[in-house]
């Protein structure tokens, strides 16, 4: 044996890729991809995964001997033996349900029915996946003593809590930090005032995610696009000397004519490329909610870092800046003491949780590598 694959299910697409058994080293230098047939229910992509696999074997010159073992990413809650507890992100609504089975014990059937070998199978969140691979490229294998939270931003709000360089579990699900519901601070009431309770998937009020993620930018834009809407958002504006433009919101009310999801989408675009005020107030909503969750989590784990991950680190420098700018300051408008302060703790004798951007590049699969490899030590 001398490789391990990771692979990583999303909505759209299903990436693998291969390391060494240390885990430090890539081997493949581009991924195989493969389309997502999520919605089609955990046969089909069971299929793709094994057509996946022996597509980098052949790639490598490799064979199912090589494979230490698989893990695998999914963008929901599940246990390290692949069993989904919820479909929240895949499949369809008339395929979700189908989706609630054993998944890695399923692929571990499959895998040995085409490879004749036993393979281990370990399966894992996608946002821990995420972490955990952040956490690699900042510090390699090193297990020294640090904590850090690590949220993604993007379809829904995921996140992990990793300790001394590993994923924080708990009985399993830790670290859902989207599910959070911490109270809105005083000052922001009337920025949320005309949307006070906003369900979130999991069927609970007032997560984090019902605000910080697309579902609830798709829920502000249809608002913002309102008559009601834009004189509310227009005074906001004017209280800090800025002014909305009337273009852009013709553009949005247009976009969102056409698909709501669709002007969500460019709410970013004009956030970032125009420094829209109109759309930056919007996704201010994203950057408020994540510096109160910060703020909520600092108490409670005092981490060395609060990282953030997903779409918004695909923003240009001034747009990452002026995003990042905004959760550092509602963080210290909620978090007043001095020991939580958002600045770095390298020095000894500083006690601060510095807030700072993933340098993770979307390897969610070799996260899933590393996790498997903490959960099952060599020669187990
Ligand atoms: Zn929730």
């Amino acid at each position: 044996m001398s490789l391990r694959i990771g692979v990583d299910i999303g909505g759209n697409d299903i990436k693998f890729g291969a390391t060494n058994l240390d885990g430090d080293q890539v081997l493949l230098p581009d991924l195989v991809k493969r389309p997502s047939l999520a919605k089609d229910g955990p046969q089909q992509t069971i299929v793709q995964v094994l057509n996946g696999v022996q597509a980098v074997l052949a790639q490598l010159s490799a064979g199912w001997a090589d494979v230490a073992d698989i893990a695998v990413t999914v963008p929901c809650p599940c246990t390290p033996e692949g069993l989904i507890i919820e479909a929240t992100n895949l499949g369809t609504p008339e395929t979700k349900r189908a989706w609630q089975v054993p998944f890695g014990e399923y692929l571990a059937a499959a895998g040995r029915q085409a490879s004749g070998m036993e393979i281990p199978v370990f399966a894992c969140n996608d946002a821990n996946a995420a972490g955990q691979d952040d956490d690699f490229v900042r510090y390699g294998l090193d297990a020294s003593r640090r904590t850090s939270v690590f949220i993604t931003t993007g379809t829904g709000l995921g996140g992990c809590i990793m300790i001394n360089g590993s994923v924080h579990f708990g009985v399993g699900q830790a670290g859902e930090l989207g599910h959070v519901k911490p109270a809105l601070p005083a000052q922001y009431l009337d920025r949320f005032a005309a949307d006070p309770n906003p369900l979130c998937g999991c069927g609970g009020y007032q997560c984090i995610e019902a605000r910080a993620a697309l579902k609830g930018l798709i829920r502000r834009v249809t608002w913002a696009v309102t008559d009601a809407g834009v004189a509310h958002i227009e005074k906001d504006l004017a209280s800090r000397g800025e002014r909305l433009n009337g273009q852009v919101l013709a553009s949005l009310r247009a976009l969102h004519a056409e698909s709501p999801q669709r002007a969500a989408y460019e709410v970013r675009t004009f956030a970032d490329r125009d420094q829209d005020a109109l759309s930056r107030w919007l996704l201010e909503d994203w950057a408020i909610m994540i510096g109160v969750l910060f703020a909520n989590l600092a108490p409670v784990v005092h981490p060395d870092l609060f990282i953030i991950g997903g779409g918004m680190t695909e923003m240009s420098d001034a747009g990452r800046e002026w995003f990042i700018s905004v959760v550092r300051r509602v963080y210290s408008e909620v978090n007043a003491q001095a020991c939580f302060k958002p600045e770095a703790s390298k020095e000894p004798g500083s006690t601060g949780c510095e807030i700072v951007w993933s340098v993770s590049r979307d390897q969610g699969w070799r996260g899933a590598i590393l996790m498997g490899m903490r959960a099952r030590p060599a020669g187990a």
